[in-house]
């Protein structure tokens, strides 16, 4: 067969073709001989970069280079032992940007990975969700709206099916899908109506097609080439210190060649200030930046992970950390989205129902008697059509654990053997339609049972935007037209209503009877749904919805329970306290979506409820103008959220909203944060977010963002520590030339302690605990610089200060016999000593925006570690006999580790007292601070 040729082909040519069952699909084992002939269903990934490449990269920075030539002229004159170490410590200094830089590109990867695309397919008979890259020509998928089309299939089935081909066809608008064969030899893409497409999107309806051709067969396969992601996953910040570094440069070189040049003025040999110099400079750049800085998000984003928050822009850590407000849907995100029908209403009467969960078990009771169905039309009739328009499945299943424990016990006691094990029901499709198959089902309408009279014919699926979803069935006695939806838009589509076990016609009187019911039963929090129906003419075709879903006779409504989710108050009051608004945006009932407002404590005092009809009236002045008061959007479409999001933007905000639909993408795109739904969201919504949550639920929204403020905070936190350490080493080389005083650090000691001080404990303050306070306060400006909020000044203020000890330090210890060459190793050893621990010391500083005495230093153990190992190194190079040459090192007295302790410690003492003392001042003026709540994540 042609490769292009699958539209020609009727089901029963594709089911010989590809020797598959079309309804019970491949076998596993089938499907895995398959793949070891087609490959994974994947396109080929673009350019990698390999380990080595980046390991040499790692040498290729021009500080570096100049450093190791200058190494190789020293080496050259005979200065074999200064040449091998520095080499030494170029090459440790490298291997740490490697790691440093595997590990963050190896977490991307891993990222990529675990938003990767999936597909449901029938194997062995049975609908199973796998990664699409499993898919084997010959497979049985099954795909609905929001779905991604995971290779290229040809149509078995279409139910008022779209795809959207843009990336394809360049046709914008979706296009019907169907599953005839098309008799023409060589079509268009565009034109081949019974194809789908790999990587283009199911818009609407649902269908059941053939894999056809996987990978890099597939038409996206062959111009894989031209869509390769190229999308940069750099961070605005990560872009901003990437510019920030390059002036750095720039000014360290300055600064560099200003303490070269004073040190030759003042008569230190050339050579030795070159090679100094070119130290000072590879010590002085902080080079180490960029990927600590990838490392702190690429942590950050795997302790999201273990929160459920999966990041699909790395861009988005840093805007999290900004939100001001939430947009949130209410079903499964607020609520469990386990829904049980509680309630009932038809003709007129008010009915009650019993039982918990998905489970048949229960009885549906009026003034406290079950009713019985024979008896009862109306009823009946609702339930059918609850049960007949409908997708969901209620299964029994004994779970495992169970049975285990049943078996054990069985051991000890023979005699204790129950009559039977503990089942579950579990739901398999919408909850809100489990709830009514369950509700039928506890009145003995099962599926099974209901398949035995009626079949169904043809499908209108539910979608957002019009709240309704019918369903043609044939039974013996003809057709039926079976409707179920939002209340209010369902009764505007019936003419008749049931009432009193007789058909009557729609008065004004009864239709407000329904709406008043409707209100009643959706105050009390309850998801309401409308069920209709009518018979069909003998040759009615009902080609569209909108024919179809006329001239209905409305039966009755059905209330739901949708308890909200126990840790979502919480979660509002944190963000509450945090400066974060949380708007609820619902397709639900304005009463019901208060109610669960109030509930939860979303709605605050004055906060108002906007409908999607006021907010269709409204144009965006007047929407601005209410924006920001309203705390509930109810029965509102997909389209209205982008002009929500649009609004608050333009009052400032930086916002983030959920969606799971298909509709929901472009308001999802919008937002400055896009979330999407990980297990009810779709793949469109999926891929224009920027954050998805593994468990659709609220309080994994404030947990991200509380991450996004913490990696912020880090951030900060090592970029204050390794400035303010290179600048306390630049400052106190420049100071010692400018006095005319002999080198304080030999190169060595120059390059060691940029080795020991910028890698571990920088690392360490990357993965820092987040202060208490940090859902205390409100968010940062989206625009604030990094070095905002008194950063800038700490980094100068505390390197000068860490420049003039460690001068001070080898001062004293040089006039002790100045001109001695002996006492002038003992004074850089001593300036070597204070310049370490001043930097260790300031790095327990560097975890509280106010000092050191503000927070327990030992409570993050990786910084603890790292700090004792780099004294121990510092010690080491101190004291073992065979490094004390090689570093231009001597063993210090009791006097001048006094004197190390001493000077290192005041710069954080000064700084710390003034804060304390500035902070008692501050505290008697203000208002206590609110105690910190954790929020569960
Ligand atoms: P949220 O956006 O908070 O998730 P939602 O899930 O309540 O809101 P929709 O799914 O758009 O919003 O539902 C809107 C209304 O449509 C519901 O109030 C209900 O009356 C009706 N509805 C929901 N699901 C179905 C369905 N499967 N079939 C028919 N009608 C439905």
């Amino acid at each position: 067969m042609e490769q292009n040729s699958w539209h020609r082909l009727g089901a029963e040519e594709l089911q010989r073709m590809f020797s598959v069952h079309l309804q019970k699909g491949l076998s596993g084992e089938d499907a895995a001989e398959r793949r070891k002939q087609s490959g994974q269903n994947e396109l080929s990934e673009g350019k990698t970069v390999s380990p080595f490449t980046l390991l040499l990269n790692q040498f290729k920075d021009f500080m570096v280079l100049v450093l190791m030539g200058a190494t190789l002229v020293s080496g050259l004159l005979g200065e074999y032992l200064d040449a091998i170490t520095i080499i030494a410590i170029i090459l440790l200094n490298g291997a740490l940007g490697f790691v440093q830089e595997f590990r963050a590109e190896r977490s991307l990867r891993a990222l990529k990975q675990l938003s990767a695309p999936t597909a449901k397919v029938i194997r062995d008979g049975k609908s199973e969700i796998l990664p699409a890259k499993m898919l084997v020509p010959g497979d049985i998928v099954l795909l609905e709206s929001g779905d991604r089309i995971p290779a290229d299939v040809r149509w078995l089935e279409c139910s008022a099916l779209y795809a959207e081909e843009s990336a394809l066809t360049g046709e914008s608008l979706p296009v019907s899908k169907h599953s005839e064969p098309i008799h023409a030899e060589e079509i268009p893409l565009g034109d081949q109506k019974n194809i789908g497409f790999m990587g283009t999107m199911v818009t609407r309806g649902t269908g059941r097609a053939i894999v056809v051709r996987t990978g890099m067969d597939t038409e996206m396969g062959k111009i894989a080439d031209l869509i390769q992601n190229t999308e940069s996953q750099e961070t605005p910040l990560q872009h901003r210190l990437e510019q920030l570094g390059k002036i750095l440069i720039y000014v360290s070189l300055g600064l560099t060649i200003v303490v070269v040049a004073a040190g030759i003025l003042h008569g230190q040999p050339a050579t030795a200030m070159f090679l100094a110099g070119v130290s000072l400079a590879v010590a002085a750049i902080p080079e180490g930046l960029p990927a600590i800085v990838t490392i702190a998000l690429a942590l950050g984003v795997q302790r999201m992970i273990k929160r459920k928050a999966i990041v699909r822009k790395l861009p988005s850590v840093e805007t999290l950390g900004c939100a001001s407000v939430i947009c949130s849907d209410k079903t499964g995100t607020l609520t469990q989205n386990k829904m049980t029908v509680t309630r009932l209403w038809t003709g007129g009467r008010a009915l009650a129902v019993t039982g918990e969960g998905y489970a048949p078990a229960g009885q549906i009771l009026e003034k406290g008697r079950a009713v019985d169905l024979k008896h009862d039309q109306s009823l009946r009739r609702m339930l059918q059509v609850g049960a007949l328009c409908n997708n969901a499945e209620i299964i029994e299943t004994f779970p495992s654990e169970l049975r285990g424990k049943r078996k054990g016990k069985d051991k000890v006691n023979e005699l204790d053997k129950g009559p039977v094990t503990p089942s579950v029901w579990e739901l398999k499709g919408d909850p809100t339609e489990g709830a009514l198959v369950a509700l039928s089902a506890k009145m003995g309408l099962t599926s099974q049972s209901l398949a035995v009279s009626y079949s169904r014919e043809k499908e209108f699926p539910f979608d957002s935007e019009r709240k309704l979803m019918s369903v043609v069935v044939g039974h013996p006695g003809g057709r039926m037209l079976c409707t179920k939806g939002a209340p209010d838009v369902l009764l505007s589509r019936c003419t008749y209503m049931l009432w009193d076990g007789g058909v009557v016609p729609c008065t004004p009187t009864l239709r407000q009877r329904v709406l008043d019911a409707n209100e009643e039963l959706a105050s009390g929090a309850l998801r309401v749904l409308g069920m209709a129906y009518r018979d069909m003419r003998p040759n009615e075709s009902a080609n569209s919805e909108k024919e179809a879903e006329s001239q209905l006779i409305f039966i009755g409504l059905a209330g739901m329970i949708d308890p909200p989710r126990r840790e979502v108050r919480d979660a509002i009051s944190v963000t509450r306290r945090a400066g974060i608004k949380t708007v609820m945006i619902t397709g639900d009932h304005g009463a019901t979506a208060e109610a669960i407002a109030h509930q939860l404590g979303i709605l605050q005092r004055g906060g108002t409820v906007l409908t999607g009809s006021q907010l269709t009236r409204m144009d965006d002045d007047e929407l601005d103008k209410v924006s920001d008061n309203v705390y509930v959007y109810a029965r509102v479409s997909p389209e209205h959220k982008l002009r929500i999001v649009k609004s608050l933007q333009r009052h400032g905000h930086v916002v983030a909203m959920t969606g799971d639909g298909v509709n929901d993408a472009p308001a999802i795109k919008a937002a400055d944060i896009g979330i999407s739904m990980g297990i009810t969201g779709t793949d469109v919504t999926k891929e224009a977010s920027s954050l998805i949550l593994g468990d659709d639920n609220f309080s994994t929204i404030v947990a991200a963002i509380e991450e996004g403020r913490n990696i912020y905070e880090n951030i900060r936190k090592f970029i204050r520590y390794l400035l303010a350490s290179n600048v306390g080493e630049i400052l106190t080389m420049f100071f010692a030339m400018m006095l005319g005083l002999p080198l304080p650090l030999v190169p060595i000691q120059i390059l060691w302690v940029n080795l020991v001080t910028d890698g571990l404990p920088a690392m360490a303050l990357g993965v820092d605990q987040p202060e208490k306070d940090l859902m205390e306060h409100k968010p940062r400006g989206a625009k604030e610089n990094i070095f905002a909020r008194r950063l800038g000044w700490k980094i100068v203020s505390r390197g000068l200060l860490i420049g003039l000890c460690t001068l001070i330090a080898f001062w004293l210890t040089l006039r002790i016999a100045p001109g001695n060459p002996a006492q002038l190793v003992r004074a850089q050893s001593v300036a070597f000593a204070t310049l370490v621990m001043a930097q260790l010391i300031h790095v327990f500083d560097c975890r509280s925006s106010r000092s050191v005495f503000h927070r327990n230093p030992f409570q993050n153990k990786y910084l603890v570690l790292a700090v004792l190992s780099s004294v121990l190194l510092m010690l080491a190079v101190m004291y073992l006999p065979l490094l004390q040459p090689v570093f231009k090192t001597v063993p210090l007295n009791f006097r001048e580790w006094c004197l190390v302790l001493v000077s290192s410690g005041i710069p954080t003492f000064l700084m710390g007292a003034g804060s304390v003392w500035g902070g008692n001042r501050k505290r008697s003026r203000n208002r206590p601070m609110i105690k910190s709540t954790k929020i569960s994540a």
